[in-house]
């Protein structure tokens, strides 16, 4: 712009040749040229104006530039004049800055009117005694602030009608306060009126008794320093009338660089329906398999019978064949109804431990040499060769038959399998490794639930999707914990570690 204004032909303007400018103008531009903060300046009675390098890209590619130097500015402006007009006179007339800020002043560039957003000040230029002077606009354009602003609020509206739509209730928790906001649902749910901060408290009030421990915890645990601050819980409110209602929270702890939770927010569904639902369906598997269990129990006793009768009987060899079929796919069935009825015992908090000494390498390696009769699994035992535990020896081998059962069904092609058993002093830890189809990263969370499977419409490997979740069980009443790791086509790690002796869980 230095160069423009020098090469400029000021005869021609009200200004004259620069030769004959005043001090306070040359001052004035001199500012404005070495500044990076955008301003204009409008000199002298017909307002004849300057601008710097930082103004120019206001003024569009296309458009007032660099027609806008040496021009009046009641010509440069015809589309804004009613608006700046005012205030041009107003600091001329009183000495006195204006300040507007993100104002929508609309200006012609890149061939169009554009709308555009400004933060400016208008101030007095003051010259000689007797002359003129000016005004100065420092200004910036607040046009992408604005629009981001406006971007956000939309995301924001967006958000809260999608909210809104979804039936769900919003929370966000202050870790340092331990109280949160709500929305208009979850207040309701709550039955909480006004709307000020809720304290934890009110939120524990409002859980019924036997999930109000649960619920704490859950808490506390999301907050901890060092936690992956997941929180997912389900728990049942009542409000004064005492109707009650379940529901599902859902919800993040984020934690700053030295480990303390700062913000902790998530959503509440209602989840009563779907809880009723799978009570029903709970009820029913419950039901139909106790039904079962009687049949069965003495179909299997008259096949053995058969099958001793088949041997000291003479008869045909088909028949033989046909008997040990039915045997076989009678174990099938009844392993599927074991499974069926320990989920009912889960949930009726009845699965009992039945605690014995005993070696726990000895039970594994008796596991896999039934699980794989034929031998075309390769079993490598690592670690340990004996190690004694105090457990429950048909749960323990009942989780085993599940992780070998299912590094064998979910490794088609490879077919070698790692089993280590190590232990510290006080717990052993289990590790059964496959190299077959691997599992999702973001399934593996979801892996010990209730019906679970991660091809649940596949049918290339059959199962009810309990196993997982009858082991973790299993392995919680032991106060153990059981985990995975896992990769897409590189195949699983499952593990359990026990307590080799914990008087606690008999
Ligand atoms: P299922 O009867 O379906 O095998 P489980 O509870 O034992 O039920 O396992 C739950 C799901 O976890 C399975 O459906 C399968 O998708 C996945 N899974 C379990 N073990 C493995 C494994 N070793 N490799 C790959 N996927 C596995």
């Amino acid at each position: 712009m230095g160069r423009l204004i020098r090469d400029f032909n000021w005869e021609d303007t009200s200004l004259g040749a620069p030769a004959g400018w005043s001090q306070s103008l040359l001052t004035t531009l001199s500012i404005m040229l070495n500044s990076r903060f955008p301003m204009f300046l409008f000199w002298g009675p017909d307002l004849i104006q300057f601008y710097n390098d930082a103004y120019r890209p206001s003024l569009g590619s296309n458009g007032k530039h660099p027609k806008a130097l040496g021009q009046r500015a009641e010509e440069c402006w015809p589309e804004i004049w009613p608006v700046i007009k005012p205030v041009i006179d107003q600091v001329l007339e009183t000495g006195q800055p204006s300040w507007s800020e993100n104002e929508l002043i609309p200006i012609f560039r890149n061939n169009c009117l554009e709308d555009a957003f400004w933060t400016y000040s208008y101030s007095r230029v003051f010259d000689e005694p007797g002359k003129f002077g000016g005004v100065l606009s420092i200004c910036t354009e607040t046009t992408e602030a604005v629009q981001s602003h406006k971007n956000i609020q939309n995301a924001k509206n967006e958000l809260e009608f999608a909210v809104e739509a979804a039936d769900l209730g919003t929370w966000d928790f202050n870790p340092v306060t331990f109280k949160f906001i709500g929305n208009d649902r979850l207040r309701e749910w709550f039955g909480i009126t006004g709307d000020e901060e809720i304290g934890l408290d009110v939120a524990l009030a409002a859980t019924i008794e036997e999930d109000r421990e649960r619920m704490a915890a859950a808490v506390a645990k999301a907050l901890e320093k060092g936690s992956d601050g997941n929180y997912n819980i389900i728990y049942t409110i009542q409000d004064q009338e005492g109707n009650r209602r379940i529901v599902e929270a859902t919800g993040r702890a984020k934690f700053d660089a030295e480990g303390k939770a700062y913000q902790f927010s998530g959503i509440l569904q209602d989840v009563t329906e779907k809880q009723q639902l799978q009570m029903r369906k709970d009820e029913f598997i419950s039901v139909a398999s106790h039904e079962l269990k009687t049949p069965i129990t003495s179909l299997s006793a008259s096949v053995q019978i058969l099958q001793r009768l088949v041997k000291t009987e003479s008869s045909s060899e088909k028949m033989a064949t046909f008997v040990t079929k039915a045997n076989n796919n009678l174990s099938k069935l009844t392993y599927l109804l074991d499974d069926l009825l320990n989920v009912t015992k889960i949930q009726q908090g009845q699965l009992a431990l039945n605690i014995n000494r005993f070696d726990l390498v000895e039970l594994i390696k008796d596991c896999c040499e039934h699980i794989n009769p034929l031998q075309d699994y390769d079993f490598v035992f690592m670690g340990d060769e004996t190690l004694m535990v105090y457990a429950d020896y048909r749960r323990i081998d009942q989780v085993m038959v599940n992780l070998i059962g299912n590094a064998i069904k979910y490794s088609p092609r490879k077919k070698r399998i790692e089993i280590t058993v190590i232990h510290d002093d006080e717990t052993a830890t289990v590790s059964v490794r496959d190299f077959g189809i691997g599992i999702n990263s973001q399934k593996l969370p979801h892996l010990f639930d209730r019906y679970y499977r991660v091809d649940a419409f596949g049918h290339q490997f059959s199962g009810l999707g309990l196993g997982l979740y009858i082991s973790a069980e299993i392995i919680n009443r032991h106060n153990g914990k059981i985990g995975v790791e896992s990769e897409v086509g590189n195949g699983s790690t499952f593990w359990f570690s026990i307590p080799l002796d914990d008087p606690s869980i008999a």
